[in-house]
């Protein structure tokens, strides 16, 4: 059915109208499978009351799928033709929907409040070589989401979904974990792209949720003390955390008393432990004023 998508041709004249040039340090890949963009839109579920955040807009495929929705979208771009170009290219194929679209030309890792309203959801496509940064970025700055999904590289999107015990568990997963509930949802293959990135990629749905169900007894450990006890526990994946923790709490058997004191075992490994445990031990170190 003729819609207001885009598809390889309009991708193609879009791009040679404004000159562009993709690079691989903006990771411009752009989707040209109008398909793969309403797959994306209803895995969101998202809805006129929605107001999204798009990340990378790019030339607008995935804008356009989003504003077909009615819902209103805030669109961060650090491109400035490809900024420019999206409210021409909106109101050309959806004149209706060109008043629910806000362009902000920045990057998105310097963007610290989002004019208007709070936003509700977050879904894009994201740039590949920044895409975690980006999106705890994003999680961070956004309060009000409910709801998420983005696209990235496979590999990527496997790690911010692993759970504890898993090989590829980390940083990117327990501190999605902090925000999130996320779960794989789908591949996406490199031919519906222009130009053809050489990876596979990745969906990844997100719910939010409240800080971590932890022991509310003591003074709460804030998000930043949380995620540096994220960061000491896997700087050395092997190492307990007790020494991992050495660093932060003058000497490991300081450490050993206070992960002791928040109910978790001083000789398991970061690997182990989910993000309520981890933020617990940050909960200790907090009351210890460490
Ligand atoms: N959403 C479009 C699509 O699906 O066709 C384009 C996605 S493309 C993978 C990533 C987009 O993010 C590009 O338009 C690129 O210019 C933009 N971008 C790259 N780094 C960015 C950053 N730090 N902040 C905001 N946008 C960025």
């Amino acid at each position: 059915s003729d819609t207001g998508l885009l598809n390889p041709a309009s991708v193609r004249s879009i791009a040679h109208q404004i000159g562009l040039r993709p690079t691989k340090t903006r990771g411009q890949n752009f989707v040209h499978d109008a398909n793969t963009v309403r797959r994306i839109v209803s895995l969101a579920q998202v809805s006129a009351q929605d107001r999204i955040i798009e990340i990378g807009p790019g030339l607008g495929s995935l804008t356009l799928g989003l504003l077909e929705t009615g819902a209103h979208v805030v669109a961060i771009e650090i491109d400035e033709v490809l900024a420019n170009q999206l409210p021409d290219t909106v109101f050309q194929r959806m004149p209706e929907a060109a008043h629910r679209l806000d362009v902000v030309v920045a990057d998105a890792l310097d963007v610290t409040t989002i004019p208007g309203a709070e936003p509700t959801a977050l879904v894009a496509n994201l740039p590949y070589n920044v895409a975690v940064p980006v999106l705890l970025h994003m999680l961070e700055i956004c309060p009000q989401w409910r709801t998420g999904v983005v696209m990235v590289q496979s590999e990527v999107a496997d790690r911010l979904v692993a759970a504890p015990g898993s090989k590829i568990y980390g940083v990117p997963s327990a501190k999605l974990a902090w925000y999130a509930e996320a779960v794989r949802v789908g591949s996406v293959p490199p031919t519906v792209f222009w130009p053809v990135p050489n990876v596979d990629s990745g969906l990844v749905r997100m719910t939010r949720r409240c800080p971590p169900q932890i022991d509310r007894r003591g003074p709460h450990a804030t998000r930043s003390q949380v995620f540096r006890v994220v960061d000491a526990a896997f700087a050395s994946r092997r190492k307990m955390l007790r020494s991992a923790l050495a660093g932060l709490c003058g000497g490991s058997s300081a450490a050993s008393a206070l992960i002791t004191a928040a109910g978790i075992d001083p000789t398991a490994r970061g690997e182990a432990l989910d993000i309520g445990d981890l933020a617990r031990v940050a909960e200790a170190l907090a009351q210890a004023g460490v």
